[in-house]
């Protein structure tokens, strides 16, 4: 698992590269946009270089771009649809430039209306978004279930994936915090393990594209999405490394998107703590497949001997 943590890009698109270096991290996520503003920043050539360049040199190996939360590409407002669709082509052009792994999407809103009409305009929006771009994957991210945002679900998460067109760009990105908040206990191995079966009917594993880990200040089913720091919120130390420890999961790219200290985002003290969390929850995993071959291997013999 290629463990990091959003970073910003400020100063230069390298500089999210250096900050990604200083705090320890093997993957890196950044907005390629102001997460305010409509107007997309246009990459120049040099930059995108440097970018590469400093990235190559760097522990660092999978980048992924955050697509800054106005767009909407289930709006029932055309305009909004519109000004969405063009910064998701901008940002799978910049996904592409910048060699990353993939553009994470939260789908969109119903808002009040109908979810499945909803569902069906951001598929549309979606599926223009690829035709207009070349290879980015787009990773759609589960959502907390706040109001009427899509994606709460698996199911939910199915739905869009096929209004889209179900496309072999496409991809689910997994947030922690997100799954506990809509109903998902996947604070023990055993819940992990439920998710991961329901995962593989609903949309098939080889469609988890990247992984978000994120406390939660709001418990279980709360909807409400709220980021704590890693190990200080309703997941907690061993529900975290319940999340990381996941056979399922080992290959993909994990960035933390916690407030921080003084809200300032992951430093790399956080970062080691999922690090090390990771590595507790990968060796529980192996200490108990070990004890379930001792208890089958026993029972074999146990067997014998009855015999
Ligand atoms: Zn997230
Ligand atoms: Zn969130």
């Amino acid at each position: 698992m290629l463990i990091g943590a959003h970073v910003s890009p400020a100063g230069g698109l390298a500089r999210a590269i250096e900050r990604g270096v200083e705090r320890g991290c093997r993957a890196i996520q950044i907005f390629n946009q102001s997460p305010r503003m409509w107007r997309p920043s246009t990459y120049r050539e040099a930059d995108v270089e440097a970018f590469r360049r400093a990235m190559a040199d760097s522990p660092v190996d999978a980048v992924l771009i955050h697509t800054v939360y106005l767009l909407n590409c289930a709006s029932e407002d055309a305009e909004i649809r519109a000004k969405s669709l063009a910064s998701l082509v901008h940002s799978l052009r910049a996904g592409q430039a910048l060699g990353a792994r993939g553009v994470v999407l939260h789908a969109g809103s119903a808002k009040r209306g109908d979810a499945a009409h909803a569902i069906r305009r951001a598929g549309e929006t979606i599926r223009r978004a690829l035709a207009e771009s070349e290879r980015c994957q787009l990773h759609l991210e589960n959502t907390a279930g706040a109001g009427g945002t899509l994606g709460r679900t698996l199911e939910e998460l199915a739905e869009l994936l096929a209004a889209a067109g179900g496309s072999r760009r496409l991809r689910v990105c997994l947030d922690s915090c997100h799954l506990l908040a809509s109903g998902y206990d996947i604070r023990t191995p055993a819940g992990m393990d439920a998710l991961v079966r329901e995962i593989a009917a609903r949309v098939g594993l080889e469609r988890i594209g990247s992984l978000h880990l994120n406390d939660s200040q709001a418990p279980l089913g709360s909807n409400r999405d709220r980021h704590a720091n890693i190990g200080q919120g309703q997941l907690g130390q061993r529900g975290c490394a319940a999340f990381l420890g996941t056979p399922a999961l080992q290959q993909l790219p994990c960035v933390l998107e916690t407030p921080g200290e003084k809200r300032g985002g992951a430093k790399r003290e956080e970062v080691q703590l999922a690090v090390r969390l990771h590595e507790r929850g990968v060796a529980a995993r192996r200490r108990a497949s070990a004890r379930a071959a001792a208890a089958s291997a026993s029972a074999g013999r146990g067997g014998y001997k009855r015999r």
